[in-house]
């Protein structure tokens, strides 16, 4: 295999100039040089799999689902210490609607099949087929998951705001 230096294009040993850019080519690349390009070009692939896999937990996606799930332990210790004492005032509430708030992108953004799944339980079992998501409802569940992310920090903003205003 060679490749041509110019445009990167790999063709056939036998070629003298590239079938890209017509640039004169080199001598053949070395077992090791073309063990590393088809490792790169099989990354390439995967990747550019994972980005039409409606279902990729990206690492951007992955970590906003992380945040949610500690935040919604968090608030739930929050919720149960003050509780415990008895206050029911509204940096309690706060806490309690930053939970249920930061469960839906915890859980679309790192459960997108279940989420999926879920949503279209009626339809499987009325039609019997498994539908696969349309990129708008995969854009739409993303993008509910960060307003929800964004809105779970104002609850809990509101909280901490509420419970400084007692003390
Ligand atoms: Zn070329």
């Amino acid at each position: 295999m060679k490749q041509c230096t110019k445009c990167g294009t790999t063709q056939k040993n036998s070629n003298t100039r590239c079938v890209n850019c017509d640039a004169v080519l080199g001598a053949p690349l070395t077992k090791e040089e073309e063990e590393a390009l088809s490792y790169e070009i099989s990354q390439n692939i995967t990747e550019l799999a994972n980005t039409t896999d409606p279902f990729y937990v990206s690492p951007l996606r992955r970590t906003v689902g992380i945040i949610s799930v500690a935040m919604i332990v968090l608030c739930a210790l929050w919720f149960l210490i003050f509780n415990i004492t008895g206050d029911n005032r509204d940096y309690i509430l706060g806490a309690l609607a930053a939970i249920i708030f930061f469960i839906v992108p915890a859980f679309e953004l790192l459960c997108p099949e279940t989420a999926w799944k879920l949503s279209r339980l009626g339809d499987t079992w009325k039609y019997g087929v498994e539908l696969s998501p349309s990129d708008m409802w995969v854009s739409f569940s993303r993008g509910i998951s960060y307003f929800f992310f964004g809105t779970g920090w104002l609850a809990v903003a509101f909280a901490v705001i509420r419970l400084l205003d007692y003390i």
